[in-house]
């Protein structure tokens, strides 16, 4: 497939280039680092349904979960739809975000107004929608599409993914076993690994399953992963978990593609909550604009506070007594990864706590 110009935009002092094939540069003055103005890229849940149960789901999704309240399509004028700005790429999810009954006009509505949706569906809903999905796809109405693929892989998907190059398939570092990474392996597939969180019932399925453990095994075995796959990129908590900044030391700046909220943003329409990413702290939509909340992220990053001590507490409950480094809170409170220091600093809140 012929790799071409998708577009190009001024956001703040960065020029922006964005490919057919995913690929984004950005150019700003020499000695200049980038200040965007709106977001990039946003993480947009768009519904809490979903009929699978999945035991780590962080989103506690059930089968009556609600949908985000979207006005008669394509005549939207909830603000915040309104002010995505061309050019930003949309990740929606969910949920099952096949369910909502607004979507495909949803999808019309955001491609008149060149913005670059993506779309992640479970594997087993990839399966049952296929078509749908194709017609999407050759229509542009999605750009990628994320497959999730967490814990099995079901019968004939490899197959079926060849009619859509654009596919990324998604794991979760942690859960997804190494048996499903070697039957995904050598395909040439795009592989989106996902951090493990802990949030939702997440965090009974870290305290129930191996995670730490496998986290630590896939830190070991992810270098020579690579070569199996077309490409093999990470979100910014598996980044953090499997500590890629150790692995890979020579390409990390390559690799990272910035802070969550440097350039992206997370929105809860379901919920109206917004923050950096989904495992951030949440904040309600205080704003009319998406620019408005993005800037409002920026200005008010002092002000969250951490993770009060219990949360930390709670959170290393199976690594204190285990003896394990399983996990930790930053200074934002988000539950990340796996590391001696932090959990060395959640003993010495202990002690506080118990003196
Ligand atoms: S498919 Fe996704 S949204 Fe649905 S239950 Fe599983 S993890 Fe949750």
């Amino acid at each position: 497939m012929e790799t071409m110009r998708l577009g190009t935009y001024v956001n703040g002092n960065t020029i922006v280039v964005m490919y057919t094939d995913g690929t984004k540069i950005r150019y700003v003055r020499t000695g200049q680092k980038p200040a965007p103005e709106y977001p990039e890229s946003i993480d947009l849940k768009l519904t809490n349904r979903c009929e699978l149960g999945c035991p780590m789901c962080s989103e506690q999704s059930t089968p009556d979960g609600t949908h985000a309240v979207l006005n008669d399509l394509p005549s939207v004028n909830d603000s915040i739809i309104d002010s995505i700005k061309p050019y930003t790429e949309l990740a929606i999810g969910g949920g099952n975000p096949l369910t909502h009954p607004q979507l495909e006009g949803f999808l019309w509505y955001m491609h008149s107004r060149n913005v670059i949706c993506n779309l992640t569906v479970n594997a087993v809903h990839f399966m049952d929608n296929i078509a749908l999905l194709k017609k999407l796809c050759d229509r542009k109405l999605i750009y990628g599409l994320g497959i999730s693929v967490p814990t099995a892989i079901p019968d004939r998907l490899i197959p079926a993914l060849k009619d859509f190059p654009n596919a990324v398939i998604h794991t979760i570092a942690g859960v997804t076993p190494p048996s499903v990474y070697d039957h995904l392996a050598d395909h040439s597939l795009n592989l989106l690994i996902l951090g493990f969180k802990t949030k939702g019932k997440g965090y009974d399925y870290f305290l129930k399953n191996h995670v730490a453990t496998n986290l630590y095994d896939l830190s070991d075995c992810i270098k020579d992963m690579r070569s199996r796959f077309k490409a093999i990129a990470f979100d910014n908590l598996a980044v953090e978990q499997l500590n890629l900044r150790d692995i890979f030391p020579d390409e990390f700046d390559e690799l990272y593609m910035g802070d969550d909220g440097d350039f992206t943003m997370y929105i809860d329409l379901v919920a109206g909550k917004y923050g950096k990413s989904s495992t951030h702290p949440l904040r309600d939509i205080d704003a009319g604009t998406v620019t408005e909340l993005f800037q409002k992220l920026k200005e008010d990053a002092e002000e969250i506070k951490p993770m009060e001590i219990g949360e930390v507490i709670d959170g290393l409950d199976y690594c204190l007594s285990t003896g394990k480094c399983i996990g930790c809170a930053n200074s934002e409170g988000r539950m990340v990864a796996t590391c001696r220091p932090l959990v060395e600093n959640a003993l010495r809140l202990l002690k506080e706590k118990n003196n």
